[in-house]
Protein backbone atom coordinates (compact mmCIF):
# COMPACT_ATOMS: atom_id res chain seq x y z
CA UNK A 1 0.00 0.00 0.00
CA UNK A 2 1.07 3.73 -0.84
CA UNK A 3 1.04 6.36 1.58
CA UNK A 4 -1.58 8.57 -0.34
CA UNK A 5 -3.56 5.28 -0.37
CA UNK A 6 -3.11 4.66 3.50
CA UNK A 7 -4.03 8.44 3.84
CA UNK A 8 -7.19 8.89 1.52
CA UNK A 9 -8.38 5.70 2.61
CA UNK A 10 -11.91 6.58 0.67
CA UNK A 11 -13.67 3.54 0.61
CA UNK A 12 -13.60 2.53 3.86
CA UNK A 13 -16.41 1.94 5.90
CA UNK A 14 -14.98 3.76 9.07
CA UNK A 15 -15.89 7.46 8.64
CA UNK A 16 -12.75 8.44 10.59
CA UNK A 17 -10.74 6.71 8.35
CA UNK A 18 -12.41 8.37 5.07
CA UNK A 19 -12.09 12.34 6.13
CA UNK A 20 -9.64 13.71 4.14
CA UNK A 21 -6.96 14.59 6.23
CA UNK A 22 -4.89 17.64 5.60
CA UNK A 23 -0.76 17.39 5.80
CA UNK A 24 -0.35 20.98 7.19
CA UNK A 25 2.13 20.40 9.92
CA UNK A 26 3.70 17.11 7.49
CA UNK A 27 3.94 19.37 4.21
CA UNK A 28 6.73 21.89 6.36
CA UNK A 29 9.05 19.38 6.48
CA UNK A 30 10.55 16.83 8.78
CA UNK A 31 12.09 19.93 10.98
CA UNK A 32 9.56 19.52 13.67
CA UNK A 33 8.49 16.58 14.39
CA UNK A 34 9.30 12.24 13.99
CA UNK A 35 7.58 9.73 12.61
CA UNK A 36 6.42 7.32 15.48
CA UNK A 37 4.32 3.67 15.68
CA UNK A 38 1.90 3.37 18.10
CA UNK A 39 1.76 0.76 21.04
CA UNK A 40 -0.46 -2.15 20.06
CA UNK A 41 -2.67 -2.91 23.43
CA UNK A 42 -4.21 -5.68 25.06
CA UNK A 43 -7.96 -4.60 25.25
CA UNK A 44 -9.84 -1.45 23.61
CA UNK A 45 -12.65 -0.90 25.23
CA UNK A 46 -14.34 2.62 24.40
CA UNK A 47 -15.17 4.68 27.58
CA UNK A 48 -15.94 7.68 26.14
CA UNK A 49 -16.92 9.39 22.39
CA UNK A 50 -17.75 13.14 22.37
CA UNK A 51 -21.06 12.65 19.69
CA UNK A 52 -20.65 16.69 20.11
CA UNK A 53 -17.75 16.76 18.01
CA UNK A 54 -18.45 14.77 15.28
CA UNK A 55 -20.82 17.25 13.33
CA UNK A 56 -18.30 20.18 13.43
CA UNK A 57 -16.25 16.72 11.03
CA UNK A 58 -19.48 16.72 8.48
CA UNK A 59 -20.22 12.61 10.87
CA UNK A 60 -23.37 11.87 12.20
CA UNK A 61 -23.74 10.22 15.47
CA UNK A 62 -25.69 7.74 14.73
CA UNK A 63 -23.70 6.65 11.76
CA UNK A 64 -20.64 6.39 14.02
CA UNK A 65 -19.94 3.08 15.44
CA UNK A 66 -18.27 2.23 18.84
CA UNK A 67 -16.04 -0.08 16.65
CA UNK A 68 -14.94 2.79 14.36
CA UNK A 69 -13.45 4.92 17.34
CA UNK A 70 -11.61 1.77 18.20
CA UNK A 71 -10.03 0.80 14.96
CA UNK A 72 -9.63 4.57 14.48
CA UNK A 73 -8.14 5.80 17.84
CA UNK A 74 -7.31 2.59 19.81
CA UNK A 75 -5.75 0.32 17.02
CA UNK A 76 -4.21 3.46 14.78
CA UNK A 77 -5.64 1.17 11.83
CA UNK A 78 -3.26 1.66 8.69
CA UNK A 79 -2.99 5.81 9.18
CA UNK A 80 0.32 7.56 8.29
CA UNK A 81 2.30 8.70 9.39
CA UNK A 82 2.11 9.60 13.27
CA UNK A 83 3.77 12.13 13.83
CA UNK A 84 5.71 12.55 17.48
CA UNK A 85 6.30 16.61 17.55
CA UNK A 86 9.31 17.87 18.44
CA UNK A 87 9.48 20.79 21.24
CA UNK A 88 11.56 21.92 24.22
CA UNK A 89 9.89 23.97 27.45
CA UNK A 90 10.55 25.90 30.62
CA UNK A 91 9.15 23.92 33.23
CA UNK A 92 9.65 25.03 36.34
CA UNK A 93 11.46 27.94 35.35
CA UNK A 94 13.85 25.82 33.90
CA UNK A 95 14.93 25.32 30.51
CA UNK A 96 14.44 21.62 29.34
CA UNK A 97 15.53 20.38 25.45
CA UNK A 98 14.88 16.86 26.16
CA UNK A 99 10.62 17.16 25.87
CA UNK A 100 8.49 16.58 23.23
CA UNK A 101 6.08 13.97 22.60
CA UNK A 102 6.63 11.40 25.08
CA UNK A 103 3.59 9.50 25.16
CA UNK A 104 1.19 10.82 22.37
CA UNK A 105 1.55 11.82 18.33
CA UNK A 106 -0.38 13.90 15.94
CA UNK A 107 -2.64 11.31 14.36
CA UNK A 108 -3.80 13.73 11.77
CA UNK A 109 -5.49 16.91 11.01
CA UNK A 110 -8.95 17.47 9.67
CA UNK A 111 -10.30 20.90 8.64
CA UNK A 112 -13.95 21.70 10.33
CA UNK A 113 -17.07 22.27 8.32
CA UNK A 114 -16.15 25.27 10.53
CA UNK A 115 -13.23 26.14 7.73
CA UNK A 116 -10.77 25.72 10.91
CA UNK A 117 -7.96 23.49 10.93
CA UNK A 118 -7.72 20.76 14.12
CA UNK A 119 -5.63 18.11 15.25
CA UNK A 120 -5.83 14.95 16.29
CA UNK A 121 -3.55 14.68 18.85
CA UNK A 122 -3.22 11.27 21.02
CA UNK A 123 -2.28 11.04 24.76
CA UNK A 124 -0.78 7.29 26.23
CA UNK A 125 -0.18 5.82 22.69
CA UNK A 126 3.01 4.29 23.35
CA UNK A 127 6.80 5.47 23.52
CA UNK A 128 8.59 7.88 21.23
CA UNK A 129 12.07 9.37 21.07
CA UNK A 130 10.81 11.49 23.27
CA UNK A 131 9.84 9.48 26.66
CA UNK A 132 12.66 9.24 28.33
CA UNK A 133 12.23 6.68 31.33
CA UNK A 134 8.42 7.36 30.81
CA UNK A 135 6.25 4.40 29.34
CA UNK A 136 4.15 6.57 26.90
CA UNK A 137 1.23 5.53 28.62
CA UNK A 138 -1.93 7.37 30.21
CA UNK A 139 -4.01 6.11 33.17
CA UNK A 140 -7.07 5.32 32.85
CA UNK A 141 -8.10 8.26 35.78
CA UNK A 142 -5.47 10.24 33.84
CA UNK A 143 -8.01 10.38 30.49
CA UNK A 144 -11.19 10.31 32.55
CA UNK A 145 -9.74 13.56 34.50
CA UNK A 146 -8.73 15.33 30.89
CA UNK A 147 -12.28 14.30 29.45
CA UNK A 148 -14.13 16.05 32.10
CA UNK A 149 -11.94 18.88 32.58
CA UNK A 150 -12.28 19.33 29.02
CA UNK A 151 -15.98 19.74 28.66
CA UNK A 152 -16.23 21.39 32.13
CA UNK A 153 -14.27 24.34 31.05
CA UNK A 154 -15.95 24.19 27.54
CA UNK A 155 -19.36 25.00 28.72
CA UNK A 156 -17.61 27.31 31.53
CA UNK A 157 -16.75 29.53 28.02
CA UNK A 158 -13.08 29.23 28.04
CA UNK A 159 -11.32 28.26 24.82
CA UNK A 160 -10.54 24.55 25.31
CA UNK A 161 -9.29 21.41 23.31
CA UNK A 162 -12.21 18.82 24.06
CA UNK A 163 -11.43 15.02 23.79
CA UNK A 164 -12.64 12.75 21.03
CA UNK A 165 -12.29 9.70 22.63
CA UNK A 166 -11.04 7.92 25.38
CA UNK A 167 -10.23 3.95 25.44
CA UNK A 168 -9.64 1.77 28.11
CA UNK A 169 -6.45 -0.35 27.18
CA UNK A 170 -6.11 -2.94 29.56
CA UNK A 171 -2.70 -2.57 30.66
CA UNK A 172 -1.43 -2.46 34.37
CA UNK A 173 0.50 0.89 35.00
CA UNK A 174 2.47 1.72 38.00
CA UNK A 175 2.39 5.65 39.10
CA UNK A 176 3.80 7.48 42.02
CA UNK A 177 0.25 9.13 42.35
CA UNK A 178 -2.09 6.98 42.11
CA UNK A 179 -2.95 3.48 43.78
CA UNK A 180 -1.02 1.02 41.72
CA UNK A 181 -1.40 -1.19 39.90
CA UNK A 182 -3.86 1.07 38.30
CA UNK A 183 -5.72 0.59 34.69
CA UNK A 184 -4.33 2.88 31.18
CA UNK A 185 -6.42 4.08 28.50
CA UNK A 186 -5.54 5.90 25.22
CA UNK A 187 -7.34 9.20 24.72
CA UNK A 188 -7.53 11.41 21.19
CA UNK A 189 -8.06 15.12 21.93
CA UNK A 190 -9.14 17.66 19.36
CA UNK A 191 -7.40 21.20 19.48
CA UNK A 192 -6.86 23.95 16.87
CA UNK A 193 -3.24 23.11 17.50
CA UNK A 194 -0.40 21.31 19.38
CA UNK A 195 2.26 23.75 18.28
CA UNK A 196 3.31 24.80 21.35
CA UNK A 197 5.56 28.08 22.63
CA UNK A 198 7.92 25.34 22.98
CA UNK A 199 8.16 24.29 19.76
CA UNK A 200 9.54 27.92 18.59
CA UNK A 201 11.72 27.60 21.60
CA UNK A 202 13.40 24.85 20.75
CA UNK A 203 13.84 26.51 17.13
CA UNK A 204 16.01 29.45 18.73
CA UNK A 205 17.55 26.95 20.72
CA UNK A 206 18.68 25.45 17.69
CA UNK A 207 19.74 29.04 16.24
CA UNK A 208 17.51 28.20 13.09
CA UNK A 209 15.64 31.46 12.56
CA UNK A 210 14.77 30.06 8.94
CA UNK A 211 12.52 27.12 11.21
CA UNK A 212 11.18 29.73 13.07
CA UNK A 213 9.90 31.82 9.89
CA UNK A 214 8.79 28.84 7.93
CA UNK A 215 6.62 27.39 10.92
CA UNK A 216 5.24 31.25 11.99
CA UNK A 217 4.25 31.96 8.69
CA UNK A 218 2.58 28.12 8.93
CA UNK A 219 0.72 29.52 12.16
CA UNK A 220 -0.86 32.68 10.66
CA UNK A 221 -1.61 31.38 7.67
CA UNK A 222 -3.70 28.92 9.63
CA UNK A 223 -5.00 29.97 12.83
CA UNK A 224 -4.30 33.88 12.62
CA UNK A 225 -5.96 33.97 8.99
CA UNK A 226 -7.45 37.88 9.34
CA UNK A 227 -3.67 38.97 9.51
CA UNK A 228 -2.30 37.03 6.45
CA UNK A 229 -3.15 40.14 4.08
CA UNK A 230 -1.76 42.67 6.48
CA UNK A 231 1.96 43.80 6.07
CA UNK A 232 2.90 43.61 9.51
CA UNK A 233 1.70 40.47 10.20
CA UNK A 234 4.60 39.24 12.42
CA UNK A 235 3.90 42.14 14.99
CA UNK A 236 0.19 41.77 14.89
CA UNK A 237 0.10 37.97 15.53
CA UNK A 238 2.19 38.34 18.92
CA UNK A 239 -0.24 41.10 19.87
CA UNK A 240 -3.48 39.11 18.74
CA UNK A 241 -1.49 35.84 20.60
CA UNK A 242 -0.94 38.29 23.71
CA UNK A 243 -4.86 39.43 23.71
CA UNK A 244 -5.78 35.57 23.37
CA UNK A 245 -3.98 34.42 25.85
CA UNK A 246 -4.15 37.07 28.71
CA UNK A 247 -8.19 35.95 27.30
CA UNK A 248 -7.15 32.63 27.97
CA UNK A 249 -5.91 33.18 31.66
CA UNK A 250 -8.69 35.82 32.58
CA UNK A 251 -11.37 32.36 31.59
CA UNK A 252 -9.06 30.17 33.55
CA UNK A 253 -9.32 32.58 37.11
CA UNK A 254 -13.39 33.25 36.60
CA UNK A 255 -13.94 29.50 35.99
CA UNK A 256 -12.21 29.03 39.56
CA UNK A 257 -9.55 26.81 37.23
CA UNK A 258 -5.98 26.08 38.47
CA UNK A 259 -4.05 24.53 35.15
CA UNK A 260 -1.23 23.55 37.48
CA UNK A 261 1.64 22.66 34.74
CA UNK A 262 1.92 26.26 33.31
CA UNK A 263 4.99 25.26 31.47
CA UNK A 264 6.14 26.81 28.03
CA UNK A 265 5.67 23.29 26.53
CA UNK A 266 2.30 23.03 27.53
CA UNK A 267 1.26 26.77 26.49
CA UNK A 268 -0.60 26.31 22.72
CA UNK A 269 0.48 28.97 20.51
CA UNK A 270 -3.04 29.52 19.40
CA UNK A 271 -4.18 30.51 23.17
CA UNK A 272 -6.01 27.34 23.58
CA UNK A 273 -6.14 25.95 26.66
CA UNK A 274 -5.12 22.19 26.73
CA UNK A 275 -3.40 19.40 28.59
CA UNK A 276 -4.87 18.56 31.91
CA UNK A 277 -3.23 16.93 34.29
CA UNK A 278 -2.97 17.58 37.90
CA UNK A 279 -5.02 20.78 37.42
CA UNK A 280 -8.01 21.50 40.02
CA UNK A 281 -10.95 23.90 40.20
CA UNK A 282 -10.63 25.88 43.62
CA UNK A 283 -12.79 24.68 46.48
CA UNK A 284 -12.83 28.25 48.00
CA UNK A 285 -11.25 31.84 46.56
CA UNK A 286 -7.84 30.86 47.88
CA UNK A 287 -5.25 32.98 45.76
CA UNK A 288 -2.25 30.55 46.62
CA UNK A 289 -3.92 27.70 46.13
CA UNK A 290 -2.03 24.72 44.61
CA UNK A 291 -3.19 21.80 41.93
CA UNK A 292 -0.07 20.16 41.91
CA UNK A 293 1.48 18.11 44.31
CA UNK A 294 5.11 18.72 42.78
CA UNK A 295 4.85 22.55 42.54
CA UNK A 296 6.54 23.02 45.74
CA UNK A 297 6.81 26.40 45.63
CA UNK A 298 3.15 27.39 44.67
CA UNK A 299 4.62 28.77 41.70
CA UNK A 300 1.58 27.74 39.11
CA UNK A 301 -0.91 28.61 42.31
CA UNK A 302 -4.28 30.02 41.19
CA UNK A 303 -3.50 33.61 41.12
CA UNK A 304 0.08 33.30 39.58
CA UNK A 305 -1.69 31.92 36.54
CA UNK A 306 -1.94 35.78 34.51
CA UNK A 307 1.72 36.51 35.62
CA UNK A 308 2.87 33.15 34.63
CA UNK A 309 1.22 33.43 31.11
CA UNK A 310 2.73 37.26 30.37
CA UNK A 311 6.25 35.78 31.88
CA UNK A 312 5.78 32.73 29.15
CA UNK A 313 4.94 35.23 26.27
CA UNK A 314 7.92 37.54 27.74
CA UNK A 315 10.07 34.26 27.44
CA UNK A 316 8.35 33.74 23.52
CA UNK A 317 9.88 36.74 22.50
CA UNK A 318 13.57 35.32 22.18
CA UNK A 319 12.67 33.01 19.01
CA UNK A 320 10.81 36.10 17.88
CA UNK A 321 13.39 38.42 18.29
CA UNK A 322 14.65 37.38 14.63
CA UNK A 323 11.43 38.65 13.04
CA UNK A 324 9.89 40.44 15.03
CA UNK A 325 10.76 44.01 15.88
CA UNK A 326 11.97 44.03 19.17
CA UNK A 327 9.61 47.10 20.42
CA UNK A 328 6.83 45.76 18.35
CA UNK A 329 6.72 42.92 21.14
CA UNK A 330 7.07 45.19 24.32
CA UNK A 331 4.34 47.19 22.74
CA UNK A 332 2.13 44.03 22.25
CA UNK A 333 3.14 42.14 25.92
CA UNK A 334 2.64 45.59 27.15
CA UNK A 335 -1.28 45.00 26.28
CA UNK A 336 -1.64 41.65 28.52
CA UNK A 337 -3.12 43.39 31.52
CA UNK A 338 -5.75 45.54 29.61
CA UNK A 339 -6.68 42.54 27.81
CA UNK A 340 -6.60 40.49 31.15
CA UNK A 341 -8.58 42.78 33.16
CA UNK A 342 -11.39 43.69 30.55
CA UNK A 343 -12.33 40.03 29.92
CA UNK A 344 -12.20 38.81 33.30
CA UNK A 345 -14.49 41.67 34.86
CA UNK A 346 -16.62 40.87 31.66
CA UNK A 347 -16.64 36.79 32.92
CA UNK A 348 -16.98 37.46 36.67
CA UNK A 349 -19.90 40.66 35.94
CA UNK A 350 -21.72 38.18 34.12
CA UNK A 351 -21.44 35.42 36.90
CA UNK A 352 -22.67 38.37 38.87
CA UNK A 353 -25.62 38.84 36.38
CA UNK A 354 -24.77 41.94 34.55
CA UNK A 355 -24.36 41.86 30.86
CA UNK A 356 -22.72 45.50 31.45
CA UNK A 357 -22.61 47.39 34.66
CA UNK A 358 -21.22 51.29 34.90
CA UNK A 359 -17.56 51.22 35.78
CA UNK A 360 -17.43 52.49 39.24
CA UNK A 361 -20.69 50.01 40.23
CA UNK A 362 -18.81 47.07 38.46
CA UNK A 363 -15.52 47.58 40.26
CA UNK A 364 -16.86 48.04 43.58
CA UNK A 365 -19.06 44.58 43.11
CA UNK A 366 -16.16 42.82 41.86
CA UNK A 367 -14.09 43.67 44.51
CA UNK A 368 -16.10 43.24 47.27
CA UNK A 369 -17.25 40.10 45.87
CA UNK A 370 -13.74 38.29 45.63
CA UNK A 371 -12.89 41.08 49.54
CA UNK A 372 -16.04 38.60 50.74
CA UNK A 373 -15.35 34.94 49.10
CA UNK A 374 -11.97 35.38 50.04
CA UNK A 375 -12.47 35.84 53.87
CA UNK A 376 -15.51 33.60 54.21
CA UNK A 377 -14.27 30.66 52.71
CA UNK A 378 -17.83 30.51 51.00
CA UNK A 379 -17.53 27.67 48.04
CA UNK A 380 -16.44 29.67 45.05
CA UNK A 381 -18.71 27.82 42.78
CA UNK A 382 -20.78 27.37 45.71
CA UNK A 383 -21.41 31.38 46.03
CA UNK A 384 -22.57 31.88 42.61
CA UNK A 385 -24.82 28.99 41.97
CA UNK A 386 -26.63 29.82 45.17
CA UNK A 387 -26.93 33.26 43.61
CA UNK A 388 -28.30 31.65 40.45
CA UNK A 389 -30.67 29.39 42.54
CA UNK A 390 -32.40 31.77 44.48
CA UNK A 391 -32.34 35.11 42.95
CA UNK A 392 -35.90 36.37 43.09
CA UNK A 393 -37.13 40.04 41.92
CA UNK A 394 -37.72 40.92 46.46
CA UNK A 395 -33.76 40.97 46.20
CA UNK A 396 -34.44 44.78 44.35
CA UNK A 397 -37.21 45.42 47.62
CA UNK A 398 -34.87 44.96 50.55
CA UNK A 399 -31.27 44.19 51.23
CA UNK A 400 -32.43 40.96 53.72
CA UNK A 401 -34.03 39.15 50.95
CA UNK A 402 -30.92 38.98 48.65
CA UNK A 403 -29.33 35.44 48.97
CA UNK A 404 -31.40 34.57 52.57
CA UNK A 405 -29.92 30.92 51.68
CA UNK A 406 -28.53 29.07 54.74
CA UNK A 407 -26.90 26.99 52.32
CA UNK A 408 -24.58 30.30 52.25
CA UNK A 409 -22.40 30.34 55.36
CA UNK A 410 -20.01 32.34 55.71
CA UNK A 411 -17.04 31.81 58.41
CA UNK A 412 -17.53 33.85 61.55
CA UNK A 413 -15.78 37.26 61.03
CA UNK A 414 -17.05 37.54 57.57
CA UNK A 415 -20.75 38.35 58.30
CA UNK A 416 -20.06 41.96 58.39
CA UNK A 417 -18.93 41.81 54.43
CA UNK A 418 -21.63 39.65 53.49
CA UNK A 419 -24.02 42.24 55.15
CA UNK A 420 -22.50 44.71 52.91
CA UNK A 421 -22.01 42.35 49.72
CA UNK A 422 -26.41 42.04 50.01
CA UNK A 423 -26.76 45.96 50.23
CA UNK A 424 -24.76 46.99 47.42
CA UNK A 425 -26.46 44.00 45.40
CA UNK A 426 -29.85 45.21 46.52
CA UNK A 427 -28.73 48.99 45.84
CA UNK A 428 -27.39 47.95 41.89
CA UNK A 429 -30.21 46.05 41.18
CA UNK A 430 -32.60 49.55 42.25
CA UNK A 431 -30.76 50.98 38.77
CA UNK A 432 -32.21 48.63 36.93
CA UNK A 433 -35.97 48.46 35.75
CA UNK A 434 -38.16 45.41 37.15
CA UNK A 435 -38.59 44.51 33.55
CA UNK A 436 -34.67 44.06 33.69
CA UNK A 437 -34.73 41.13 36.50
CA UNK A 438 -35.22 38.41 34.12
CA UNK A 439 -32.05 39.24 31.85
CA UNK A 440 -29.90 38.87 35.14
CA UNK A 441 -31.74 35.99 36.56
CA UNK A 442 -30.92 34.02 32.99
CA UNK A 443 -27.17 35.69 33.01
CA UNK A 444 -26.67 33.84 36.33
CA UNK A 445 -28.56 30.34 35.37
CA UNK A 446 -26.25 30.28 32.38
CA UNK A 447 -22.95 31.62 33.93
CA UNK A 448 -23.09 29.60 37.19
CA UNK A 449 -24.40 25.60 36.61
CA UNK A 450 -24.77 23.66 39.43
CA UNK A 451 -22.27 20.96 38.96
CA UNK A 452 -18.43 21.95 40.13
CA UNK A 453 -16.33 19.62 39.09
CA UNK A 454 -14.43 20.09 42.51
CA UNK A 455 -11.72 16.83 42.88
CA UNK A 456 -15.01 15.17 45.63
CA UNK A 457 -16.82 15.11 42.99
CA UNK A 458 -14.40 13.78 40.19
CA UNK A 459 -13.70 10.62 43.29
CA UNK A 460 -17.48 10.34 43.63
CA UNK A 461 -17.27 8.89 39.78
CA UNK A 462 -14.14 7.46 39.95
CA UNK A 463 -15.08 5.30 42.72
CA UNK A 464 -17.64 3.35 41.44
CA UNK A 465 -15.71 2.68 38.23
CA UNK A 466 -12.56 1.41 40.49
CA UNK A 467 -14.74 -0.99 42.61
CA UNK A 468 -17.24 -2.15 39.92
CA UNK A 469 -16.72 -1.06 36.82
CA UNK A 470 -19.40 1.37 37.05
CA UNK A 471 -19.48 4.14 34.79
CA UNK A 472 -22.78 5.33 35.04
CA UNK A 473 -22.17 8.34 37.35
CA UNK A 474 -19.13 9.20 34.82
CA UNK A 475 -21.47 9.38 32.29
CA UNK A 476 -24.47 11.22 34.24
CA UNK A 477 -21.84 13.81 35.24
CA UNK A 478 -20.94 14.95 31.83
CA UNK A 479 -24.17 15.12 30.61
CA UNK A 480 -24.89 17.60 33.55
CA UNK A 481 -21.48 19.16 32.44
CA UNK A 482 -22.88 19.25 29.04
CA UNK A 483 -26.52 20.27 29.46
CA UNK A 484 -25.21 23.56 32.28
CA UNK A 485 -26.50 21.89 34.74
P1 LIG B 1 3.13 16.90 30.76
O1 LIG B 1 3.56 17.24 32.14
O2 LIG B 1 2.06 15.85 30.68
O3 LIG B 1 2.83 18.08 29.94
O4 LIG B 1 4.40 16.18 30.08
C1 LIG B 1 5.68 16.76 30.04
C2 LIG B 1 6.56 15.93 29.13
O5 LIG B 1 6.72 14.60 29.65
C3 LIG B 1 6.02 15.74 27.73
O6 LIG B 1 7.11 15.76 26.86
C4 LIG B 1 5.34 14.39 27.80
O7 LIG B 1 5.24 13.79 26.53
C5 LIG B 1 6.29 13.63 28.73
N1 LIG B 1 5.62 12.54 29.45
C6 LIG B 1 4.71 12.67 30.44
N2 LIG B 1 4.30 11.46 30.87
C7 LIG B 1 4.97 10.54 30.15
C8 LIG B 1 5.00 9.10 30.12
N3 LIG B 1 4.24 8.38 30.93
N4 LIG B 1 5.82 8.50 29.23
C9 LIG B 1 6.59 9.22 28.41
N5 LIG B 1 6.62 10.56 28.39
C10 LIG B 1 5.83 11.23 29.25
MG1 LIG C 1 2.22 18.50 28.21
Amino acid sequence: MTLAETRNYKNSSNPFLSLKYESALESLGDDYYDEVAAAEFPQHILRWRNDLLLPRLGLDPQVVKDEDFITAFGKFDRRKPLLAMRYHGYQFGEYNSLLGDGRGFLYGQVRGLDGELYDFGTKGSGRTPYSRGGDGLLTLKGGVREVLAAETLHYLGVRTSRCLSMIETGLSLWRGDEPSPTRSSVMVRMSSSHIRFGTFERLHYLQRPDLTKKLLDHVIQEYYRDLNAEEDKYALFYAQLVKRVAELAAQWMAAGFCHAVLNTDNMSITGESFDYGPYAFIPTYDPYFIAAYFDYYGRYCYSHQPSICQLNLEMLQEPFKAIIDKDDLKFGLGKFDEYYQAEYRSLMLKKLGFVELPHPQAEELLNLTIEFLKDSKVGYHQFFYEMARTFSSKWRDEPGFVMNTSDIVPVPGASGLFDDWCILYHTILNDFDSDRLDVISQTLAIHNPKTALLRPVIESIWEPIVQEDNWQPFYDLIKAIQSRK
